[in-house]
């Protein structure tokens, strides 16, 4: 197997380097049919999702993965003229008088490798693709082995629309990702667990290959005094619950104020009610990926109820998961959750709320300062010195005032996260930064510059004005 990634790679590697430069038509072009292989196959697509998952809502899938993907790559067709234009930056006076010019223009890296994970298996490989295409690389994509029936599809799909000098999918799980990892990649994306985020940087060092790791985490949710709850708890229950609550971004804890803690609990009911009036048949509703996560996320409800948790399951129609297949999760709130219970330990990536009470801001700040930077944090409330003192005292890889989530749908907002949430960004402009070489360029001026500034020996009262000239 190895041999045959590593002769896909040399093979995109000549290719590209023979047909260097990258016109801006070809990058189009490229694009273009990265959007054609989307929407074209949109419904194939659907119902691939929804056979990996058990059950995945259509609207969903429509929305978070190809809508989202074709956006982003719409996007970067928009405006990779703009992008690609070199940026011209000063030079030390006086070599701009007498003629001499620096700028940075941006070369594509060259074979790009992406490693994506289950949870939005065609928005998690097209996104990034927006950017690295953009860029005028090309790409070998490894997709997550959770997901078999979309991952065959989309190399398949690949195979119509790209010659796999252009870009090639590959199939497999953990040891082909290994493999993968290990190859000398002029730059590779890596969307997945903290945890093999460490493998994949260990891999790298190997080739000195420059990764963006997205990375996951325990973002949470901070509700002020002044936080609308009925507003809020509606926004929290549709993020939490969209796909099942398996989003890198999803709320993973609230911190609320004590007083409020009912109103909350009673809200998040009341939305994730009028959302999902039923769960087991609803079309909407989307199934947990497979019986390990299941079985992990059942474990952690009990393992939280067994320390002591109060566990509110939002299950309106009264149904009885036990006896189905399906995988649906209903909500689960946990109040009184401590630090002891798993759910307050790992990222959740499921429809499990944990609840913490706080005190005061600063209580709640110092909680989300105990635990390791997330990747994104949320704050509710109208109170804009508190807002400001949220923002102000944590560090995240990105944040929503008054929802969640939706930071990442802003195309020229950098995606990433930051420490164990991650490490670079992609998304809009910053995608085709992440996924191009700035290159310094300066020409030199026709006039002996190094003698008229007494660098050239033998030195005297010239190089050490220049010298002081330099210090001051
Ligand atoms: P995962 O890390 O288990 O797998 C991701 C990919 O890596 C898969 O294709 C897998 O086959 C491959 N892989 C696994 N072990 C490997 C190894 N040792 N070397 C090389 N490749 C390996 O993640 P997952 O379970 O598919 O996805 C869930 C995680 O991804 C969550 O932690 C979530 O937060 C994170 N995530 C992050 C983002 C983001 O943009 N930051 C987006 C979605 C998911």
């Amino acid at each position: 197997m190895t041999d045959t990634l590593e002769t896909v790679l040399g093979t995109q590697r000549s290719a590209f380097m023979s047909h260097l430069p990258v016109p801006a038509a070809v990058r189009q072009d490229r694009l273009k049919r990265a959007i054609a292989m989307v929407s074209e196959n949109a419904d194939a697509l659907c119902d691939a999702l929804s056979e990996d998952f058990g059950h995945r809502s259509r609207e969903q899938s429509m929305m978070t993965d190809i809508a989202a993907s074709v956006a982003a790559l719409n996007h970067a067709r928009k405006h990779l003229s703009r992008w690609m234009k070199a940026d011209r930056r000063p030079v030390q006076f006086p070599l701009g008088l007498l003629g001499a010019r620096g700028r940075v223009e941006y070369q594509p890296k060259g074979v790009v490798g992406v490693i994506a994970p289950w949870n939005f298996p065609v928005n998690l490989v097209m996104t990034p693709l927006a950017g690295i295409l953009a860029a005028g690389n090309r790409a070998m994509v490894k997709m997550s082995e959770y997901t078999p029936v979309t991952s065959e599809l989309m190399a398949e799909l690949a195979g119509r629309y790209f010659d796999t000098e252009e870009l090639a999918f590959v199939t497999g799980g953990v040891e082909v990702g290994q493999a993968f990892a290990a190859l000398p990649f002029d730059h590779l994306l890596f969307t997945g667990a903290t945890g093999v985020g460490r493998h994949i940087l260990h891999a790298a060092a190997d080739n000195l290959m420059p990764v963006t790791l997205e990375l996951g985490g325990k973002s949470p949710v901070i509700v002020g005094q002044s936080a609308d709850i009925a507003r809020t708890t509606e926004r929290v229950a549709l993020g939490k619950m969209l796909n099942a609550g398996q989003i890198c971004l999803a709320p993973d804890y609230m911190l609320v104020p004590e007083a409020k803690e009912a109103e909350i609990v009673d809200g998040l009911t009341r939305a994730a009610t009028a959302m999902y009036p039923t769960l087991l048949a609803n079309p909407d509703y989307t199934a947990i990926i497979n019986d390990r996560h299941y079985a992990r996320l059942t474990d952690w409800i009990e393992d939280a109820r067994a320390r002591g948790a109060q566990v509110v399951e939002v299950n309106p129609a009264g149904e009885d998961f036990a006896a189905s297949n399906s995988r649906k999760l209903p909500l689960h709130i946990i109040r009184d959750a401590t630090d002891d219970m798993l759910v307050m330990q790992e990222e959740i990536f499921g429809p499990v709320l944990p609840i913490r009470r706080y005190r005061d801001m600063e209580g709640a700040i110092a909680e989300v300062n105990g635990r390791p930077r997330p990747l994104a944090l949320y704050y509710f409330g109208n109170d804009a010195s508190e807002e400001r003192q949220v923002l102000d005292r944590t560090i995240s890889g990105g944040a929503t005032v008054n929802d969640v989530i939706f930071h990442v749908s802003m195309e020229e907002l950098p995606f990433g996260g930051i420490g164990p949430s991650g490490m670079g960004a992609y998304h809009g402009r910053t995608g085709f930064e992440t996924f191009s070489h700035a290159r310094s360029v300066f020409r030199q001026s026709r006039l002996d510059v190094a003698k008229l500034a007494g660098l050239k020996p033998p030195y005297g009262r010239t190089t050490r004005s220049s010298i002081r000239r330099q210090m001051r």
